[in-house]
């Protein structure tokens, strides 16, 4: 029977980090990073949250209030330390899809998140006798952990996130790093290492393309 993703709770913030948080953070080598927002289309749907968690299953979880979008307020400036923190060098941020969290972060917040990797990516590049590179299909058959998805078409922008919406966001990063420890033997076993280390810094060019409305530049 496959297991439940870990009940991890978040410390919830509002806005942006405390110092705390950050310094803390800053501490780890890599760390899961996902993000919450209103829909697909990151022009038009707004970014909610942003999911953190590291090894030791560490997690905040940062609300991105309507007060922190303020268009007075350049998107550098409206939550310096996770900005810190997303662009620390000796950070490895891992995402799945990361392509959509970087421009949604980079879009609403000016972050220029890196170094990133991207378990999506890795996956796609080894498991290439399946077609199913999502989350759930990923967690289930490499860590036996079945991931409930009740809660994902919600109003994330609600002031209070239920208990229901809690668990979910962060269930999106507990084991995300456990997964990219599973597909980077896989990336090594199939030589593919290099290629996805290219892979990965092309992500924020396609990420600002996604943005200015480019999706599929390279298409003849
Ligand atoms: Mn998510």
């Amino acid at each position: 029977m496959p297991q439940r993703p870990p009940n991890v709770q978040p410390e919830i913030v509002q806005g942006d980090l405390t110092e705390a948080q950050l310094e803390a953070h800053l501490a780890s080598p890599d760390l899961a990073v996902d993000t919450e927002t209103m829909g697909l289309i990151t022009l038009r749907d707004r970014l909610c949250v942003v999911q953190l968690c590291d090894r030791a299953g560490r997690s905040t979880l940062v609300q991105i209030t309507k007060d922190t979008l303020d268009p007075r307020t350049p998107p550098a400036e409206r939550a310096p330390r996770l900005k810190k923190l997303l662009e620390a060098k000796h950070v490895l941020k891992v995402l799945h899809f990361a392509r959509f969290d970087v421009a949604a972060v980079s879009h609403y917040l000016g972050i220029r998140m890196a170094p990133i990797y991207c378990t999506r990516t890795a996956s796609k590049l080894v498991r290439t006798y399946t077609d199913r590179h999502g989350l759930k299909d990923n967690l289930l058959e490499l860590l036996d952990v079945e991931m409930d998805k009740a809660a994902r078409h919600t109003d994330w922008s609600s002031t209070r996130l239920s208990p229901e919406q809690v668990y979910y966001a962060i269930s999106d990063v507990t084991l995300l790093l456990p997964l990219k420890d599973k597909l980077a033997g896989m990336l090594e076993r199939a030589g593919r290492v290099e290629l996805a280390e290219r892979c990965f810094g092309v992500i924020p060019v396609l990420a600002d393309l996604d943005v200015l409305g480019y999706p599929d530049i390279f298409v003849h």
